[in-house]
């Protein structure tokens, strides 16, 4: 009974700082630390460019990727394992991986700061060589042949796979690929053990299970696939796309939008537009006979809803370029237009799902998207390698089935459900404080239940909820009354 009392007068402990229903919450004395963490607007040049802790990365992996890519040692992997070159000493390492930050367009620190981690961690090629003068096929039929298939799927399903990378290339330049069942072919795609030979019977290596796969350059193109790898569909498809591009005949690309790109870093469905005008390069624009692709999108009998007959929105989103586009649904709509016209949201952001929670960009250009417990982040429109994730995974301290995020100016989250909020700043551990979650009345006259949140150019903060918005004032964080929607965001 005594126990009963002390929770009914105090609450439970996660909840100390909520206010009992009966309290005004005009009345609520915010903690001096909580209004520093929410409302701290600075911009602050140390923070993380990214809010996802970075993943594990030891200075022995970085040491051996660095070897392995020839940063260290000056020339590219051999096929045998290099020596561990245990007497390379700091600022040797400190050089090589400011070399490796400048190839890669990342800022030149010569320390393993998360950007670096992460393109160390990441799955990769395993192709070190350069086609130096560009070799390229010399006939306009290539065959291939598969001589045996990832252990991980049914050989139908990676069949399907192949053909469908070969035909993503293919439709683009003055080549046919058919795949072929006799002795020969002039392209082998096959799965290989970490040490195995190539056509010409010279040793092969994998050096670490992050080696999704490698190839060999025109007039050979055979493609291994790196049995000790348990691939996703989506990374398979990626991966053997990025391998037939060697195989006809491209190298790797320092752009990370590039299928090309040496480190898996992004999920591709279909040839990027620099990629096909590298191989057009080669081989010319498509002329002959044309090949059937099946589309990557779902296609869409219904009639696409204009913006002005939404009764509500999912979420809305401003991107790096400043354009904001609302989400309602299986749809997305580009605000700027008269009334303009929902397009299905796949064609935009390749595998989002519809009905998103909650989405917002950050300033590394990176938009993340949240639905339930999952996480989508995408760069240039490409879903990025490994998503979705758990939100609880890469944002800890971030509820699930969240209503409306936005992200401040100092690189922070404020994410609401419902009547709560919750702030997580990327430099901090933990990432979400033990005071959260607090009560949305910490922001006068805030609604509870948005629908979605803003952080504009224009400087301020919006709120959506039905067919109204909200204004926050940011000096004395007050929600102004709601306004409709048609006023300022549906142009109608
Ligand atoms: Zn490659
Ligand atoms: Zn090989």
């Amino acid at each position: 009974m005594m126990l009963l009392l002390i929770l009914v007068l105090f609450g439970i402990p996660e909840y100390r700082y909520c206010a009992p229903a009966y309290i005004d919450p005009d009345t609520i004395i915010k903690p001096e630390h909580i209004q520093r963490d929410v409302f701290e607007l600075k911009d602050d040049v140390t923070r993380a460019l990214d809010p996802r802790p970075p993943p594990e990365v030891s200075d022995q992996d970085a040491q051996e990727f660095l070897n392995d890519l020839g940063f260290l040692n000056g020339t590219y992997p051999s096929d045998e394992i290099l020596t561990r070159a245990d007497h390379i000493d700091g600022d040797a390492i400190a050089t090589a991986l400011k070399q490796f930050q400048k190839l890669y367009q990342l800022p030149e620190s010569g320390l393993l700061d998360d950007d670096t981690r992460r393109l160390i961690a990441a799955p990769r090629c395993g192709l070190a060589e350069l086609n130096i003068v560009p070799d390229r096929w010399t006939k306009q039929l290539l065959t291939y042949k598969i001589r045996s298939f990832p252990a991980n799927f049914d050989p139908s399903t990676a069949r399907h796979l192949i053909r469908q990378a070969f035909q993503q290339w293919s439709q683009h330049a003055n080549l046919n690929i058919v795949e072929v069942s006799g002795a020969s072919a002039d392209i082998y795609v096959s799965d290989e053990p970490a040490l195995h030979r190539d056509r010409l019977g010279q040793q092969c290596i994998f050096n670490r299970n992050t080696t999704l796969a490698h190839a060999f350059f025109p007039e050979v193109g055979d493609i291994h696939f790196n049995r000790d790898r348990i691939y996703s569909e989506e990374e398979f498809l990626s991966a053997t796309m990025h391998e037939i591009g060697h195989s006809l005949g491209l190298d790797h690309s320092i752009s990370k939008s590039s299928i090309m790109f040496p480190m898996h870093i992004r999920y591709h469905t279909e040839i990027p537009e620099e990629d096909r005008a590298a191989l057009q390069a080669l081989y010319g624009t498509r002329r002959i006979f044309k090949q059937s692709i099946p589309s990557a999108t779902t296609k869409n009998t219904l009639k696409p809803p204009k913006l002005c007959s939404l009764e509500k929105i999912d979420t809305i989103l401003n991107d790096y370029h400043g354009q904001i586009y609302i989400f309602a649904g299986e749809y997305y709509f580009a605000l700027g237009e008269r009334n303009p016209t929902g397009r299905p949201i796949s064609t935009k952001w390749p595998r989002l799902p519809a009905n998103i929670d909650a989405a917002f960009t950050c300033r590394n250009r990176k938009t993340f998207f949240f639905k339930g417990s999952k996480l989508w982040v995408y760069a240039d429109n490409q879903l990025e390698a490994g998503y979705p994730k758990l939100i609880a995974d890469e944002l800890p301290g971030l509820p699930n089935h969240l209503n409306a995020v936005y992200v401040t100016k100092a690189g922070s989250i404020l994410a609401i459900r419902k009547k709560h909020y919750w702030f997580y700043n990327p430099n901090k551990r933990p990432q979400v404080s033990s005071h959260f979650p607090r009560l949305i009345y910490d922001f006068k006259n805030m609604p509870p239940n948005m629908d979605a949140a803003l952080f504009h150019t224009d400087g301020s903060v919006y709120f959506f909820k039905n067919r109204e918005y909200f204004t926050m004032d940011m000096t004395n964080f007050t929600v102004s009354a709601g306004s409709p929607l048609e006023d300022k965001w549906f142009n109608c």
